[in-house]
C-alpha cells in the first residue's frame, strides 16, 4: 500500500500550501503540502496512522500514517506563542489514531482572536512521498477527500526507509548531557524527520527524547555516536553534531556563582552566609488511585494536566525561563509519554501512569551512577509531583509557610518548591542530596540565597527551631554553633550586609571617578521582568538588551508586534532611561529550529550576529521596525552585534535609516557597534568615524583574541578577559572613540568584575554595562579611583606578560 487518501481535517476553505501566509510555510521550507481555513474548532487525523507528537500547547499535532509520511499539521499561524490557551489535546504521542478520529479541541473565535491567522498548514514533513491535491479553491466539508500522498517506498516506516549516516563526535560541555543540553538536541530535530539515535557506552537512545538521552549517562569527553535514518538523515546528523561540538550552548549557561566546595562531602550550591533557624521539609507523595476510569477519560486528563503544568511554568531571570525550557521539554518528552499511554491502555489512572512513567525515567537515570546526571532525577520527581497535583485539582505542590530567617532543610528541593517559597524570608538552604548543578541551585545562586547540598542524612535529623550557621562560602553547616562561632559569624554576616547595604545606598546616585569623570553604569538585560531589580540596583539605563531570547526555544520567529510589545514593555519599566536594543544575536551556536541555517564546521566563525541579520533582511526589517515603533526615539539605541568594519554598518545603518522613514521618525536613532572581533577593535577609528557608540562584548572578544571557544571547558582556564591581549585591543577601541568625540564602553562579562573596572575605564571606557546584582559593588570601585591613576593602572596591566599577572597588580594596587 502506498497510496493514502487524505481527508479533510475540519469544515473550511481547501487551498495550496503557497496561500499561506508564512515564508516558511508558503516556501515550502517544511516540505510540500496544503492548507485548510477553518470554520470549526476541532481537528480530526486526515488518515489512519499513529501520533508522533502534540506539544505541550497544543497548537499542532504530527502523525505517522500507514504508508509512513509524517504530517504536520499547524492550526493557524504562530499560535505556539498562545501557550496552549484554548487548545485542548484529545490524544498523546503514541496514540493510534483513525481517519477522522478528534485530535485536538480549539476554541475558533477566541484562537482566530488572539492568533494572527487560522489558516491551518498540512505539511509532508519527510522526503519521499508525493502529494496529489483534489481541486484546491473550495469549501471542503470535514472527511472529505483533499487528495491523495503516494509514498516512494510502500509499506514503509516512516524516515526509517531512507538513508543511513552516522558521526562520531566528543562531547565537549561541560556537564556531560545533561537536562538543558538533552532538551537542546532534541529541540534541534525539529525541523528534521529523520529518526536519529544517539549511542555511547554500549547503549543507544531516541535523540528527540530528553529522558532517553539522560539515560546514556553521556559525561564530558565521551564519545557519541550519531546515527540518523530518513531523507534528512545527514543533515538532521549534522546538526546534532554542530551542536554537541559547539558544546551545547552551555557556556552561557554555567553559573559563575556554582564552585564545588573545598572540603568534605557538602558543596557550595550558591555562595553566602547566613544564620538562621531551621524548618525540615518533610516530602510527602500524594494519593493516586490505581485503576482508570476509562482509557480515552485518562488520558485526557493526563494531556490536560500535563498542558497546564507546562502552561504554568516560567519565571522573571533568564535562569528560572531556561529551567521552564528543560522542564517543557520533559512534559512533552516521547519517551515518558509512550511509557505513560502503555500504563494508561492497560486500565491505569492517569496520575499512577504519570507517576510509573517519571519514576521508571529516574530508575534509569540512577543506573548510569553519574553523580551529575542524578539531580535530574530531581527535576523528574519535580514534574512527578506537579503534574499528579494537578490531576488532583491542586494548584502546586505544597511549600510551607515559613518565618523570617529560616534556614530550610530538605532531602532535596524542587525548583518549582523554591519558586513558591517566601524567598524575602529564606535566609538559607541546605539539601541532603542534590548537587552543585541542580536547577535549584542555579535558581538559589541567582536569587542570592545561600545553598549547601549534598549535605548529607544527618542535616535531616537537626531540630526545627534550632540556630544555625550556613557558610556556603566554606561549603560548611555548623548545626551547633557555640556563643563564639555564632558572634563571629554575626560580625562577618554584618559587615558583608553593611558593605552591600552602603553600596545599595549609593548606588542610584550618579557614578564618577574620585576626580570627578562620570562613568555610567547600565545593565544588561534579556525580559522586562527584569527592569525593576536593576533600576533598584542603580542601572542608569539599559547598556545590552538580548533580543536574541525572545527568538530562541521556540517553533517560528516572534512577529513583529510580539517584538514590539515586548520592547514596549521593557522601554516602559525603564521610564526615560536609555535602552540599547541589540539586534538579533543568533545563529552558529545558538540555532533556532525555524531558521532553515546549514550546518556549521565553525560556528563561531560562521554566520552569526550581524552577518545572519544581513542575510535574511526580512528578519532584520521586522525587528528594525518593531524596536523603532516601540521605544521612544529619546530612548532608543540599537546596538549591531559581531561587526568586522564598516560594510556591515553601512547596511545596517540603510536598513535603519529606511526603517525610520517609513515610520516617519524623524529624530536620529543612535547606532552603534559592538567591538567583539579583533578586526573591529584594531578598526575602532573608522568605525568610530561612522557609528555614534561603540560598546566592548568581551566575552566574544576574548574567544577571538585568545582563540579560545567560550564554550569548550577544555580551554575556559585560558578565558581571561584581562589577558594584556584583549586589554591592548580594548585601549585601541578607547583611542578610536576619543578621536572622533564617540563614547565606548564595555557591556561583556568583564564590564561586572570591579576589579577590571579601573583598568577599563584608564582604557578610555566612559559606560559600564553589568548584570544587575553587580552595579552596586561596581559603582563604589568607580568612587574609589582617581582617573589618573586608572590611567597608569592600565598602561601596567597592557605592559603585563598574563592576566593572571593584571590581576595581581590590580588586586595589590586595590
Ligand atoms: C559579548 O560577547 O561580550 C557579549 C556581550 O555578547 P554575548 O555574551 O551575548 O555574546
Ligand atoms: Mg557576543
Amino acid at each position: 500500500m502506498s497510496e493514502v487518501a487524505l481527508l479533510a481535517p475540519f469544515a473550511g476553505w481547501f487551498g495550496q500550501i503557497d496561500e499561506v501566509p508564512d515564508p516558511v510555510f508558503a516556501g515550502r521550507m517544511m516540505g510540500d503540502g496544503c492548507a485548510v481555513d477553518p470554520i470549526e474548532g476541532e481537528l480530526r487525523a486526515p488518515a489512519a496512522g499513529t501520533v508522533i507528537a502534540v506539544p505541550a500547547t497544543a497548537h499542532a499535532v504530527t502523525l505517522r500514517l500507514d504508508n509512513g509520511a509524517e504530517l504536520l499539521i499547524h492550526i493557524g499561524l504562530e499560535t505556539v506563542a498562545l501557550g496552549g490557551a484554548g487548545f485542548t489535546a484529545l490524544v498523546a504521542a503514541g496514540a493510534r489514531v483513525a481517519a477522522g478520529d478528534a485530535l485536538i479541541r480549539f476554541d475558533l473565535d477566541a484562537v482566530g482572536e488572539a492568533a494572527k491567522a487560522l489558516i491551518t498548514p498540512i505539511v509532508v514533513a519527510n522526503d519521499g512521498y508525493a502529494l496529489r491535491l483534489d481541486a484546491p479553491g473550495r469549501a471542503v466539508r470535514a472527511g472529505e477527500t483533499i487528495g491523495w500522498l503516494s509514498g516512494a517506498g510502500a509499506g514503509a516506516t516512516g524516515a526509517a526507509d531512507g538513508e543511513s549516516y552516522s558521526r562520531n563526535v566528543p562531547v565537549a560541555a561541560a556537564h556531560g548531557i545533561h537536562a538543558r543540553p538533552a532538551a537542546r538536541i532534541a529541540a534541534s530535530l525539529r525541523p528534521f524527520a529523520a529518526e536519529v539515535t544517539l549511542a555511547a557506552g554500549g547503549k543507544s537512545a531516541n535523540a528527540r527524547s530528553t529522558v532517553a538521552l539522560l539515560g546514556l549517562g553521556v559525561r564530558a569527553d565521551d564519545a557519541v555516536t550519531i546515527t540518523g535514518i530518513g531523507g534528512d538523515a545527514r543533515g538532521a546528523v549534522d546538526a546534532v553534531a554542530a551542536l554537541i561540538l559547539a558544546g551545547l550552548g552551555e557556556a552561557a549557561a554555567a553559573s559563575p556563582a556554582v564552585r564545588p566546595a573545598p572540603t568534605g562531602q557538602a558543596v557550595t550550591g550558591a555562595p553566602g552566609l547566613a544564620i538562621g533557624q531551621v524548618i525540615q521539609l518533610r516530602a510527602v507523595d500524594l494519593d493516586v488511585p490505581v485503576d482508570g476510569a476509562g482509557v480515552a477519560r485518562e488520558r485526557q486528563a493526563l494531556a490536560e494536566a500535563l498542558a497546564a503544568v507546562a502552561a504554568g511554568l516560567g519565571g522573571g531571570s533568564h535562569a528560572a525561563a531556561e529551567i521552564a525550557e528543560a522542564h517543557r521539554a520533559l512534559l512533552a518528552d516521547p519517551e515518558l509519554a509512550d511509557a505513560a499511554e502503555r500504563e494508561i491502555a492497560a486500565g491505569r489512572s492517569a496520575g499512577h501512569a504519570w507517576r510509573a512513567a517519571t519514576r521508571s525515567a529516574a530508575d534509569a537515570i540512577r543506573a548510569t551512577g553519574d553523580a551529575l546526571l542524578m539531580e535530574r532525577v530531581a527535576d523528574l520527581a519535580d514534574l512527578e509531583r506537579q503534574v499528579i497535583a494537578r490531576l488532583l485539582g491542586h494548584d502546586a505542590p505544597a511549600v510551607p509557610a515559613i518565618a523570617p530567617d529560616t534556614i530550610l532543610i530538605a532531602e532535596d528541593l524542587l525548583p518549582s518548591q523554591f519558586l513558591a517559597l517566601d524567598r524575602a524570608r529564606l535566609a538559607g538552604i541546605v539539601t541532603a542530596a542534590g548537587g552543585p548543578t541542580a536547577h535549584v541551585a542555579i535558581l538559589a545562586a541567582s536569587a542570592g540565597v545561600p545553598m549547601l547540598v549534598a549535605a548529607g542524612e544527618a542535616v535531616l535529623a537537626i531540630p526545627e527551631g534550632r540556630t544555625v550557621i550556613l557558610d556556603a562560602d566554606r561549603a560548611a553547616l555548623d548545626a551547633d554553633p557555640g556563643v563564639g562561632a555564632l558572634a563571629a559569624a554575626s560580625e562577618r554576616l554584618a559587615e558583608s550586609r553593611e558593605r552591600r547595604a552602603r553600596d545599595l545606598a549609593a548606588a542610584t546616585a550618579p557614578a564618577a571617578t574620585a576626580d570627578g569623570a562620570r562613568i555610567q553604569v547600565f545593565a544588561n538585560l534579556g525580559a522586562a521582568a527584569e527592569v525593576p531589580g536593576a533600576v533598584a540596583a542603580g542601572a542608569e539605563g539599559c547598556g545590552l538588551l538580548r533580543t536574541e531570547f525572545l527568538f530562541l526555544d521556540r517553533d517560528t520567529a516572534p512577529d513583529e508586534a510580539e517584538q514590539r510589545d515586548v520592547y514596549r514593555r521593557i522601554a516602559a519599566a525603564l521610564g526615560d532611561r536609555p535602552l540599547i536594543v541589540r539586534t538579533l544575536d543568533i545563529g552558529g551556536d545558538k540555532p533556532v529550529p525555524y531558521l532553515p541555517l546549514a550546518a556549521e564546521e565553525n560556528p563561531a566563525l560562521g554566520l552569526r550576529g550581524i552577518r545572519l541579520s544581513l542575510a535574511r533582511p526580512d528578519l532584520m526589517r521586522t525587528q528594525l521596525r518593531a524596536i523603532l515603533s516601540a521605544v521612544p526615539a529619546a530612548q532608543c539605541h540599537v546596538m549591531l552585534p559581531m561587526v568586522v568594519d564598516l560594510a556591515e554598518l553601512r547596511a545596517a545603518r540603510a536598513m535603519l535609516d529606511e526603517a525610520r522613514a517609513a515610520l516617519g521618525i524623524a529624530a536620529p536613532v543612535p547606532l552603534g557597534v559592538m567591538i567583539e572581533t579583533p578586526a573591529a577593535a584594531m578598526l575602532a577609528d573608522q568605525l568610530a568615524s561612522e557609528a555614534d557608540f561603540l560598546s566592548v562584548g568581551t566575552n566574544d572578544l576574548t574567544q577571538y583574541a585568545l582563540a579560545s571557544d567560550r564554550g569548550n571547558a577544555a580551554v575556559s582556564a585560558k578565558l581571561d578577559a584581562l589577558h594584556p591581549a584583549v586589554l591592548r585591543l580594548i585601549r585601541e577601541v578607547g583611542r578610536g572613540a576619543k578621536a572622533h568625540g564617540r563614547w565606548a564602553g564595555v557591556c561583556g562579562g568583564l564590564a561586572s568584575d570591579p576589579l577590571a573596572a579601573p583598568i577599563l575605564i584608564g582604557l578610555g571606557m566612559t559606560e559600564l554595562s553589568a548584570t544587575p546584582a553587580a552595579v552596586p559593588a561596581l559603582k563604589a570601585a568607580i568612587r574609589r579611583w582617581a582617573l589618573a591613576d586608572c590611567v597608569a593602572l592600565a598602561e601596567r596591566a597592557c605592559a603585563a606578560t598574563a592576566a593572571a599577572e593584571v590581576r595581581a597588580i590590580a588586586s595589590e594596587v586595590l
